[in-house]
């Protein structure tokens, strides 16, 4: 029989802690600490929930929930700072993102585009260099792949320019790494070849897939360097969803706020932690507002550099990456004027934008008068004249995205918001693996409750993923 249980109930607003004292001790809760409310943030409290003996608190520095998908206010329309959409996502987790938006949610059926030596190629989302106008470039490419299909090297690619030079060869791989360049601002012999999974090139096919070797018999070789999107992974067990309640990510940001709280999680935004202590016991976590005391800590966010300052452990990792500054231009214009699109991408090394793409309309966003918007990422170097002077991007963005097609001939700029954005995409130069490796051995080492996982997954699909795996860190 159970004995009387008193219980007490304290803590801070949406928390509750509950202590039971009598004879037969009913376990306590786990306290833990989840530190970043970005996607990796929610997925790691996602798993967690399916553990009932956890109490979950959502820690961010930021203001707001949900890191790179919180949209912004732009001219009364919400605005994602660049492509956001639930890509290729486990129904599962869709299963979710659908719950929490009320079911407001659809799916989107792709439509891109990719240019490259000033022709677009409809269905690409790739550089197509079957539209490279020099037939001796393209016999010089074949002849290097069916060379390399024949002699795949076993040496380990160290930077991006080397993994391009191995799975295409040479000449394919100037003309990647001219690409990247454009794309990235930096040159792909600074970066390691790991970086290709956070850019577009990652989708790139590649010696070992047997889908290409069976290309390969093809005599059109050239196309099978730009795969098509759907042939890309099993498309059955994936989904592509967004938002359609016209709020656009930061509709569904908001929301999961409340939903996680329905579920007993705690949530505190705009608080910088100090220092973590870790004894025997607990973690103490000191932040500017306040002072929490937790039984696990998780690092659920990619700035090692904070992570060193709280637990006073030396090392740069987070200086071994480069941000890929981005101008960010919102072009305001006639929904009927935009074309059936969800993105363009642009791969002309000469050329403004990278990303263009129909957000207005794929995020049901159209003002009553027909005025919605387009967007576009534009590289742009910190200190460039565009840089120091974005409103002059304005018109020859513009100009470019019609010559493109993203926009109809006879489009009309109703208006245009350009924002200076310094970090979009983070890759890591020369030197970042053996310093994060160190970084994270160190923690390792000194902390058994604070937990820094060795893996940095992109995609929302794979920090899903990978997030799965985390009761067994907390357990
Ligand atoms: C422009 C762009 C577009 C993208 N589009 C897609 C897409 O369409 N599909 C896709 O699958 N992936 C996309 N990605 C990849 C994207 O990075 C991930 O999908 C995901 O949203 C990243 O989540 P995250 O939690 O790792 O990082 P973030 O979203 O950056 O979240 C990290 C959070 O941690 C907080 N934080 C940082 N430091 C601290 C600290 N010291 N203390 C407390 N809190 C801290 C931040 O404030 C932030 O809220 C895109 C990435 C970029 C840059």
């Amino acid at each position: 029989m159970l004995a009387v249980v008193i219980v007490l109930w304290h803590i801070g607003p949406d928390f509750y802690q509950c202590h039971l004292i009598g004879k037969d001790i009913i376990a306590m809760k786990k306290r833990v600490m989840i530190v970043g409310s970005g996607f990796r943030g929610f997925c790691d409290a996602l798993h967690l929930l399916d553990n009932p003996d956890v109490e979950i608190h959502i820690l961010d520095s930021a203001p707001f929930f949900g890191g790179v998908m919180h949209s912004l206010d732009i001219q009364g329309f919400s605005v994602d700072k660049g492509v956001h959409i639930f890509d290729s996502i486990p129904v599962a987790l869709a299963d979710v993102v659908t719950e929490i938006m009320d079911g407001q949610v659809h799916e989107i059926d792709f439509v891109s585009a990719s240019a490259f030596n000033n022709k677009v190629t409809p269905g690409f989302s790739l550089p197509d260099l079957a539209s490279l106008d020099d037939s001796a470039v393209k016999e010089k490419i074949r002849a290097e792949l069916l060379a390399l299909a024949s002699n795949v090297p076993s040496t380990l690619a160290g930077t991006l320019q080397e993994l391009f030079a191995q799975r295409y060869g040479r000449t394919a791989a100037e003309i990647f790494s001219a690409i990247f360049q454009k794309v990235y601002g930096i040159s792909a012999s600074e970066v390691e070849a790991t970086a290709i999974a956070q850019t577009s090139m990652g989708r790139l096919k590649f010696l070992d897939d047997p889908d290409m070797l069976d290309l390969k018999k093809d005599p059109f070789l050239d196309t099978v360097l730009a795969a098509r999107r759907k042939a890309v992974g099993k498309v059955d067990d994936f989904v592509s969803i967004y938002p359609s309640d016209g709020d656009a990510m930061k509709g569904w940001c908001n929301r999961a706020v409340g939903w996680l709280k329905s579920k007993g999680v705690r949530i505190t935004l705009g608080q910088k932690i100090t220092t973590i202590v870790e004894t025997d016991a607990n973690v103490t976590v000191h932040t500017d507002k306040d002072v929490f005391e937790v039984d696990t800590l998780i690092w659920s966010n990619d700035s090692l550099r904070a992570l060193g300052a709280a637990l006073d452990i030396p090392g740069d990792v987070d200086g071994h990456q480069y941000g890929t500054p981005m101008l960010f231009a919102t072009l305001l214009t006639q929904a009927d004027k935009v074309r059936d699109l969800t993105y363009l991408q642009n791969f002309d090394p000469d050329q403004l934008t990278y990303r263009s793409a129909a957000s207005g309309r794929f995020s049901h966003q159209v003002r009553a008068d027909g005025v919605s918007f387009v967007t576009c990422e534009c590289p742009a170097e910190i200190g460039s004249a565009y840089w120091n002077d974005p409103e002059s991007l304005g018109a020859d963005v513009w100009a470019e995205i019609k010559e493109l097609g993203v926009v109809d001939a006879d489009a009309e700029l109703v208006a245009a918001d350009i924002k200076r954005i310094p970090v979009s995409f983070k890759l890591a130069k020369l030197g970042y693996a053996d310093a994060f490796k160190t970084f994270h051995a160190d923690v390792a080492n000194r902390h058994d409750k604070v937990v820094l996982r060795d893996v940095v997954p992109f995609f929302r699909r794979d920090i899903y993923l990978d997030s799965a795996h985390l009761s067994e860190l907390v357990a």
